[in-house]
């Protein structure tokens, strides 16, 4: 059976791990490193790059570089690029794949099996985008799995005992708090909240805002109205932030940076840590929010939890750390990689999906988990009054059903509006589907028995139907919200993807093949040129035919545009000329 990895689609990184030997391993990426850039950008000679590779590049190449993609799933955000146009889902499949093949050559077996984990607070439009984008990239998805739930199923292998743990976690884009109860063999989220835009990404543009206001405050240059030098000093910003995790003070430095009246100009400045703390201290200070709200949910104090976990690079943020102190008054645990520890728990569940037990440490039982709906759902009932049929933190799966009636005399048919949100009204909360029961048998008002229900299974993900009671008439949801990718559009993305992979095969045959033959003449036109003189005239003559016919494919050759037929002439004239002139290279 295959492997199933467990993948953390991060909004700055991402992370793949796997189980080997009963234990959560961190796949490195083809680099080196422990996670990957959750970048993706195209060249102008239309190679696709992704992770460190895309990254490097995005300084020189900004309009065509995407990054923090994440933050527009389950939007209809879109970028076109040579007249293309990706979706999230697309790009985020791009991402994925990449993941996917560094797997398969770590296990040295293909993969086609995987847990992916999403921000609790992630609506079922971005569930489902975040499902599309692994189907896209040719992996079938087995759960879509909560990122404090995923951290907490790590840390719940390490520790047997029964507690509440409260996990914290704030990424690049993403702020997510959760409260869990671990003991007994089970693993409960007991409340989750959070902020779906807030994370490391917004302390970067406080930076930046600081930079660039400084900079044209001492040049009385505006750095905005240079692409380049923004993307410079953006990357600037991030790491100063970073070693201010860990210094009092920071230097940032850009050499060369812009341009003013023909001169150079260089960027010179001292970050303190304090000042950097001003800066982003209200950011910080709307993690509270959340934390409170999760704990009331949970219907406990902070005094009551047993732990609080740390996930995502923010917390290093001393200033960071600091709140969570004084908001739990706890201090949090650090011995799990902030980093890693989502990644591990999505491989130990993918591994549990596969039949095999996980096992509490200490207990020796094996382990349930329980993963909840973050945000309620409702139908929109008369009045504009949104009619909650599922609260939020409700464990998963589950299933509920209830019975409405019609509001208008001989009304023939009812729309059924699914909200998900805490807004007592419709119109507050967000859409995510409408759909008609047709036929409902003529009556008066009232008297109609619609049964409604909710389906939602183990990822979050929901099924509506409505039902007539009467005529047994029934109707599923087709989610209308243009956010979400038809099947047909998924299918096409698909199909995009398979034959990039195709396309990719053929660059890389050509890549190679093409500087073996231009390597190749070169050899022999410096050997006909040594040898020439003493050379059978006939063999001489078809070595040159043979080498200009070479040359002459190799000029035609463009790598962005390269077919398998392109490959194949390549690969004929390269042989010929081998064979002709063999005698006369050594
Ligand atoms: P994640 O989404 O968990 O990968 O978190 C990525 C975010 O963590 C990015 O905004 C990084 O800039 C930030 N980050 C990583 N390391 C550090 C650090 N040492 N100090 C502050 N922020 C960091």
């Amino acid at each position: 059976m295959s492997k199933v990895i467990g993948i953390d689609l991060g909004t700055t990184n991402s992370c793949v791990s796997v189980m080997e030997n009963e234990e959560p391993v961190i796949i490195p990426s083809g680099s080196g490193s422990r996670t990957t850039p959750s970048v993706v950008a195209f060249t102008k000679n239309g190679e696709r790059l992704v992770g460190e590779a895309a990254r490097r590049q995005a300084v020189t190449n900004t309009d065509r570089t995407i990054s923090s993609v994440k933050r527009h799933m389950g939007t209809d955000w879109s970028v076109r690029i040579d007249g293309k146009e990706y979706k999230p889902q697309t790009i985020s499949a791009m991402i994925l794949m990449q993941l996917k093949k560094e797997a398969e050559e770590f296990l040295g077996e293909p993969v086609t099996e995987a847990v992916i984990t999403v921000p609790a607070y992630f609506n079922d439009i971005q569930r489902q985008a975040t499902k599309d984008a692994g189907r896209i990239a040719g992996l079938n998805v087995k759960r879509i799995i909560n990122e404090p739930t995923s951290a907490a199923l790590s840390y719940g292998l390490n520790h047997g005992e029964a507690q509440k743990v409260m996990v914290y976690d704030l990424g690049g884009g993403t702020f997510d708090v959760s409260i869990i109860e671990i003991g007994d063999g089970v693993i409960e989220v007991l409340a989750t909240a959070g902020d779906n835009h807030l994370g490391g990404d917004d302390f970067d543009e406080r930076i930046t805002n600081w930079i660039v206001s400084n900079f044209k405050a001492e040049q009385g240059v505006d750095l905005r109205k240079d692409f380049a030098a923004m993307q410079r000093v953006k990357e600037a910003a991030e790491q100063a932030k970073k070693e201010l995790s860990s210094m009092d003070s920071t230097h940032i430095m850009l050499p060369y940076l812009t341009q003013a009246k023909g001169e150079p100009l260089h960027l010179d400045m001292v970050l303190s840590r304090v000042q950097f703390q001003k800066l982003v201290d209200d950011l910080i200070e709307r993690t509270a929010g959340p934390v409170q709200s999760a704990l009331n949910d949970a219907g406990i104090a902070a005094s009551e939890l047993g732990r609080v976990i740390l996930v995502g690079g923010s917390t290093r943020i001393p200033a960071v750390q600091d709140k969570v102190r004084m908001l739990t008054g706890k201090e949090p645990s650090k011995n799990i990689n902030p980093d890693e520890c989502v990644a591990k728990g999505a491989a130990i569940l993918g591994s549990t999906l596969q039949g095999n037990a996980i096992v509490a440490a200490g207990t020796g039982e094996s382990l349930l988990l329980l993963d909840v709906i973050p945000l309620s759902l409702s139908i929109e009932t008369v009045g504009g009054v949104a009619t909650r049929l599922v609260d939020r933190n409700s464990t998963l799966p589950i299933r509920y059903s209830r019975v409405f009636s019609t509001a208008a005399p001989y009304q023939r048919d009812v729309e059924i509006h699914v909200l998900q949100g805490e807004r007592p009204m419709a119109r507050d909360n967000r859409t995510i589907g409408k759909f008609r029961l047709k036929g409902i048998k003529r009556a008066p008002a009232g008297v109609p028995q619609i049964e409604v229900t909710f389906d939602i299974d183990a990822n979050g993900i929901l099924t509506v139907s409505a039902k007539d009671l009467d005529t047994g008439k029934e109707q599923s949801i087709t989610i209308t919200a243009n956010e979400r990718m038809s099947e047909s559009e998924i299918r096409q993305a698909m199909q995009d993807a398979a034959q990039y992979a195709g396309v990719d095969q053929v660059r890389k045959e050509a890549m190679e093949l093409t500087s073996e033959a231009r390597s190749l003449a070169a050899r022999t036109q410096q050997a006909l040129k040594e040898q020439g003189k003493q050379m059978d005239k006939v063999l001489k003559k078809q070595i040159k035919n043979d080498c200009s016919a070479v040359q002459k494919l190799l000029s035609k050759i463009r790598l962005d545009k390269v077919t398998e037929m392109d490959v194949q002439e390549l690969r004929a004239a390269k042989e010929q000329l081998e064979q002709s002139a063999s005698g006369i290279l050594m």
